[in-house]
């Protein structure tokens, strides 16, 4: 073992022991049974839908318990930090409402890792103090060359037992070494366990792992600085000093299990209860599943959702369905209010399906009424479609009108509105600012009618033009229109004898509708016409006479 004072001149003279730390974060007051939760995202640049999906379930986990939770940055990886990370975050956690309940300068903080490197050491002094974790030398050709070795002969890689260069080597040697300033890590020394450790998930129940051999890296080379523990080590501290006492990770930390409760034992905390979530997957083309994949997949990243502008409801009350079966099958206002059960997820990730949640999206906005469509589509725009800002801003009254239109008053509310970024294609046509007049009286979307009638048809309609409220008797000037230009008075004499006329009804229909909104789709055209006003009617139409 290394003497005392040899470990002790490798950190700060000033380090705080472990006992100032404990003082500093005494254990949370809180309510039998709250649980203290927090989602621990590293900042690579990108935010995952399965983040969103985690951090909602930590929250609402520890709210429904009286607890806490809080966002822990881990950026002990430097090499992977990326300038606006931290922005992302707050745009996701601000849109989806899943922010955390403390942070910056709140008691249990700093909650960024890089700023916690004190709080670390102090604790690797003391391990390396009691002989329960080491300096070890080796470089990383060594560390391959072991690897090779124990490939070659079929046995479990790591650095462990005899292969663990460092771990019983002569203090002497080590302190010669540290002496020369030679370049470490600090590993943990392993109680070496073998067979299977066991420990309770609260979402999979009982679990067993086969226990950790390796005595792992703890504290990264003493060439970095800041000098930053790894993962496993910094989940140990963080998790004690941070009060939290359920963590809800992702099922890929499932075999870091048992060197974590190592970790725990040997640092005399008292583990926390695990629950990790299975990932959410995807089926490609072929049937094969396969986990959401943040280089393959759009949807997997969390701007897709806000660049799109799926309402955060909408997309939360997806998440819920996925996490919980069972709120899937409750209206949306009522499974946002109930609990999510982490004893309902399933142990295998649930599919994302993209139509699935544009049905939902669809249902949603369909509840919505038209002032809180149109702030949403302003929020989502201010950012990305100043125009469209500014448009339904200074005709905001047309633009109520406009989204009523077939919302309002029906038994069945249009459902074309999926996502925010919809609604220019959708309903840009209703203002002036965002529609191009259609002049052309060749033009395809007219559907090939004769120039010449186009044009009369498009100046009788608009000379005579007036509104009623009534849809039929407004729908009897294009029928008496459609009658005066030789249409046909309906299908079937114009089945039988198509050369006789010019078209149908619905083809003379079709100008105006052109005429109107751009599109041979649109919305109820007596109810576009209304919102439109009369003398935006007759101006749309006679842009067409000519
Ligand atoms: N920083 C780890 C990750 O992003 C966190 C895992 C955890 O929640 O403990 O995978």
């Amino acid at each position: 073992m290394l003497e005392r004072s040899v470990v002790d001149s490798l950190f700060p003279a000033d380090l705080p022991e472990p006992s100032h730390w404990e003082e500093h974060y005494p254990p949370r007051e809180l309510p039998e049974g709250a649980y203290v939760t927090r989602f621990a995202p590293s900042p690579t640049g990108f935010v995952h839908i399965g983040g969103v999906y985690t951090a909602m379930v930590a929250k609402e986990v520890a709210h429904g318990s009286g607890g806490v939770y809080f966002v822990r940055v881990e950026d002990t990886d430097q090499a992977r930090l990326v300038a606006d990370a931290a922005e992302q975050f707050d745009r996701a956690f601000a849109y989806f409402g899943i922010g955390p309940d403390e942070g910056g300068d709140d008691p249990y903080g700093p909650y960024l890792q890089s700023a916690r490197e004190r709080i670390y050491l102090s604790y690797v002094r003391e391990l390396m103090r009691q002989g329960r974790a080491y300096p070890c030398f080796c470089t990383r050709e060594e560390l391959e060359e072991i690897t090779r070795r124990q490939r070659a002969t079929k046995l479990p890689t790591g650095y462990y037992g005899s292969w663990a260069r460092w771990r019983d080597a002569d203090p002497a040697e080590v302190a010669a070494k540290l002496e020369a300033g030679e370049e470490y890590v600090v590993r943990f020394r392993s109680p070496g366990v073998e067979g299977r450790v066991g420990f309770d998930d609260a979402i999979r129940g009982h679990l067993e792992h086969e226990a950790n051999r390796n005595d792992v890296v703890i504290l990264k080379s003493s060439a970095q600085s800041p000098r930053l523990p790894t993962y496993h080590f910094a989940h140990a501290v963080d998790e004690h000093l941070m009060g939290v006492n359920l963590v809800l990770r992702g099922e890929e930390w499932i075999s870091s299990v048992p060197l974590h409760l190592q970790l725990f034992e040997a640092l005399g905390f008292p583990p926390p209860r695990y629950a990790h979530i299975a990932p959410l997957m995807k089926t490609e083309p072929g049937g094969v599943k396969r986990k959401l994949s943040k280089r393959k997949d759009p949807e997997a990243s969390v701007d897709f959702y806000l660049d799109a502008g799926y309402p955060a409801a909408a997309v939360l009350y997806y998440l819920r369905g996925l996490a919980n079966g069972r709120l899937a099958e409750l209206p949306l206002e009522q499974a946002l209010a109930e609990p999510i059960r982490l004893a309902e997820f399933g142990v295998a990730g649930p599919l994302v399906d993209m139509v699935k949640l544009a049905d939902i999206s669809a249902d949603h906005i369909a509840t919505l009424d038209g002032p809180t469509v149109l702030d949403a589509v302003s929020e989502w725009a201010r950012q990305r479609d100043p125009e469209l800002v500014e448009v339904l801003a200074s005709e905001r009254e047309l633009a109520e009108r406009a989204v009523d239109v077939e919302r309002v008053g029906v038994e069945n509310p249009r459902k074309d509105l999926v996502r925010w970024s919809d609604f220019r294609q959708l309903y840009g046509f209703f203002f002036g600012a965002l529609f191009t007049p259609v002049t052309d009286p060749a033009d395809e979307r007219l559907g090939g009618l004769d120039v010449a009638l186009v044009r009369k048809m498009a100046a009788d309609f608009a000379d005579n033009y007036s509104w009623s409220d009534d849809q039929p008797t407004w729908f009897n000037q294009i029928r008496e229109l459609a009658a005066r230009h030789g249409f046909a008075p309906n299908p079937k004499a114009y089945k039988k004898d198509p050369d006789a006329y010019p078209g149908m009804l619905r083809d003379a229909a079709n100008v105006l509708r052109v005429a109107l909104t751009g599109s041979p789709r649109s919305p109820d055209l007596h109810a576009v016409a209304g919102a439109l006003g009369a003398d935006e009617v007759a101006r749309r139409v006679r842009a067409l006479a000519g």
